[in-house]
């Protein structure tokens, strides 16, 4: 593990079809949380995604969205997960942040529009979210 002096300025960048992927996938699953994974790339504090993937054997309820990590594929590409609140809030839980996964946590929160998407790291810092 190296550690750079620099500190990058952290940020996501999502494209534009990706994030109307998501946002139709959390309605569809609405009222229920859904869940899935983010791929892409990350160099210099700048995680770019690209696309998603339907994780396997995930379990999801209102209030619950989860799956066993140890299914997962070693994948460099896999940057962190999206998931939503249909509750509305887009914090994350304690719950979410235990079961943090790659390097950001995407919550969309209902009614699942432009303005109800936000990034976090894994402390629970907001990470500054850019439509691409
Ligand atoms: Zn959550």
């Amino acid at each position: 593990m190296i550690f750079k002096k620099k500190k990058f300025e952290r940020k996501v960048l999502l494209k534009k079809d990706v994030l109307d992927s998501i946002l139709s996938y959390c309605q569809m699953k609405h009222p229920n949380e859904g869940i899935l994974i983010l791929k892409g790339k990350s160099k210099d504090g700048e995680i770019k995604i690209d696309g998603l993937v339907i994780p396997p054997f995930s379990e999801t309820g209102p209030t619950f969205a989860g799956f066993p990590h140890s299914f997962l594929p070693f994948d460099m590409s896999y940057l962190g997960i999206v998931h939503s609140h249909p509750s509305g809030s887009a914090e994350p839980s304690v719950t979410d942040l235990h079961n943090f996964f790659g390097l950001v946590s995407i919550i969309v929160k209902s009614p699942y529009d432009d303005d109800s998407i936000f990034a976090w790291d894994s402390s629970g810092n907001s990470i500054p979210l850019l439509i691409i």
